[in-house]
């Protein structure tokens, strides 16, 4: 047992519930569940108010698993969530608790299901009913008898129920169980109407409330694209190029947007599936389900469809679409980074939106940085690198079982093993550009074209026909990149500065710097490819005759 798990071992849990968590391998309780599992196991009533992704279903889960009483074969909890798939969430969380706890049965009762098998369960003594409070009123109309042995009551994510319309449902229920039970409410927000309902029904219920707005979003890197409306599927195409994700789930405003883009990956080779509030219930269950096991990698939702959505494989968050205010941001990026897990976020900006970006930076009350779309070298590095990690488990043992094939193979054409194996590669990449020159040609998008006048690589420096930038392509020694200041001649600038300044800040050897080109407006300097980030962010603060010389890399187009 870790130091930490002693954090679980402190509330005197059942000892198969902490046997189960540590199973889980929760390391430390989170601040929530630190409040709120000891008022809970003591029967007291609460409120819990926590954003997303903090853990509120352990909170109660734990606490209420140590109280009921597998002998009794009757409901004893029931725990009220918004949809379908987070009753199912929940109800898997608790049957994870419950692994250890022999006789400890959980039963999910929602709508688009049979009811008979739901009220079987129910009959045949689960302890706990985790459902939906539309279908629960169904089952208590037909057995108005059925929760009567109730004595625990949650309401997990009760802003939502609410938004949902099951104002009227909840009332039939509470009536439904008995006056004297527990009853504990979760909710994000707090507004009137859910006071309301904590005023009527709780009694003297302890109040918990985890500020964590930044806490959950600390754990997130975020990011942010500026780009034309229409450009954002190429953009979004691109950025995955580059990006190093597990899974990824897309966030667009409209049902179309999700089926548009799902297929638009689907057709570049990305395991993709839209999700949206028109997707039957069984089958979003199913694209969720295959998110989780790896099946699909991408899932492009609107808001509503990925209410709840906890899938821990998910490294990152596009926001394709602008959310219609920053809590909603805040929501969708915590589908990544669950739990202190890292998670990267990215946002595409459209000129008109960025109003939006500074009210959600000052909200999360974090700068959401700059990014730009990755330039034709950076999408050939990630393809073979992608390339490298696919093809070398493959080398391993292929000598001992393909050595002689390929020495007959070769006798028998009469080629090299290069020429063979190039052969092999073109087939195995299967048309996939694999040059920068092929790279260019293919994309439909140049970087740094995003939608805005005040670039920093342009200031001071009109595009100057003059200049014949364009019309001068000089080629690059192989290993070497070229890149561009925006320092020029008629900033009082020679190439001996630009490779003094290079020497001395960046510490390379004189041979490992190339051509130098000074023109008016801007100068270009051959460098090695090798360690060309580090170099650059190394030279970031050099000036050169009083002023930044902002060196970067420098793509022909
Ligand atoms: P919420 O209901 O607050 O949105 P969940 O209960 O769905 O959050 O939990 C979010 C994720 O965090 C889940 O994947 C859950 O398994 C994980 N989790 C919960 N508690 C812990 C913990 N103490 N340590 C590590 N992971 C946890
Ligand atoms: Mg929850």
């Amino acid at each position: 047992m870790t130091q930490e798990t002693g954090g679980f071992a402190a509330f005197n849990l059942n000892p198969n519930i902490l046997a189960a968590v540590i199973a889980t391998g929760y390391e430390e309780p989170s601040a929530i569940q630190q409040q709120s599992i000891p008022i809970i196991m003591a029967g007291k009533d609460m409120i819990g108010q926590a954003q997303t992704g903090t853990g509120k279903t352990a909170a109660f889960a734990l606490p209420i698993l140590h109280c009921i009483d597998p002998a009794k074969r009757e409901p004893q909890a029931l725990i009220l969530a918004p949809t379908r798939e987070l009753a199912l969430q929940v109800a898997t969380a608790f049957e994870t608790y419950a692994k250890q706890m022999p006789g400890v049965t959980v039963v999910a009762v929602y709508g688009g299901a049979p009811m008979g098998p739901q009220l079987k369960a129910i009959r045949n003594g689960a302890q706990i009913v985790v459902a939906t409070p539309g279908r629960l009123c169904d089952h208590l109309r037909r057995d108005e008898k059925v929760l009567s042995t109730v004595n625990h009551l949650v309401l997990d994510e009760a802003d939502e129920m609410l938004k949902l319309g099951f104002m009227d449902d909840l009332e039939v229920i509470f009536k439904a169980l008995p006056p004297t039970r527990q009853t504990v409410l979760f909710s994000a927000t707090l507004p009137q109407s859910i006071r309301a309902i904590a005023e009527r029904h709780l009694r003297d219920p302890e109040h918990v409330k985890i500020q964590t707005k930044t806490q959950t979003v600390t754990a997130i890197e975020q990011a942010h694209l500026l780009v034309h409306a229409d450009q954002k599927t190429s953009a979004v195409l691109s950025l995955l190029e580059v990006e190093d994700f597990d899974a990824l789930i897309m966030f667009v405003r409209t049902k179309q947007a999700t089926l548009d883009l799902a297929s638009a990956l689907e057709a570049k080779g990305y395991k993709a599936a839209a999700l949206n509030g028109d997707i039957a219930q069984n089958q979003r269950e199913r694209v969720i389900d295959s998110l989780k096991d790896g099946r699909l990698d991408i899932v492009v939702a609107t808001d509503v469809a990925a209410r709840g959505l906890d899938v821990p494989r998910i490294t990152h968050v596009f926001n394709v679409d602008m959310p219609y205010d920053p809590e909603s941001y805040v929501h969708r990026i915590g589908r990544t980074g669950r739990a202190g897990r890292e998670g990267r976020a990215l946002l595409l900006v459209t000129p008109r939106e960025r109003r939006m970006l500074q009210v959600i930076e000052r909200v999360t009350g974090q700068k959401v940085a700059e990014v730009r779309l990755p330039d034709a070298q950076a999408v050939l590095d990630a393809r073979i690198k992608k390339l490298t990690n696919s093809l070398s488990p493959l080398v391993a043992d292929a000598e001992s079982t393909h050595g002689d094939l390929l020495d007959r193979l070769t006798a028998d054409i009469g080629c090299t093993p290069r020429a063979l194996a190039a052969a092999l590669l073109r087939k195995a990449t299967n048309g996939q550009a694999l040059t920068l020159a092929a790279i260019e040609k293919e994309r439909p998008l140049v970087p740094n074209n995003a939608p805005r006048g005040d670039r920093p690589e342009r200031t001071g420096d009109r595009p100057d026909r003059g200049d014949r930038e364009r019309r001068a392509p000089v080629p690059l020694a192989e290993g070497r990149a070229r890149c561009r200041t925006a320092l020029g001649a008629r900033d009082g600038i020679a190439a001996k500065n630009l490779l003094g300044a290079i020497l001395n800040e960046g510490g390379l050897a004189r041979e490992a710097i190339g051509r130098i080109q000074v023109r008016d407006s801007f100068s270009l300097v051959e460098l090695p490819e090798d360690g060309l980030e580090k170099l650059l962010a190394k030279l970031k603060d050099t000036r050169v005759a009083g002023k930044q010389l902002k060196l970067r890399r420098y793509r022909e187009d």
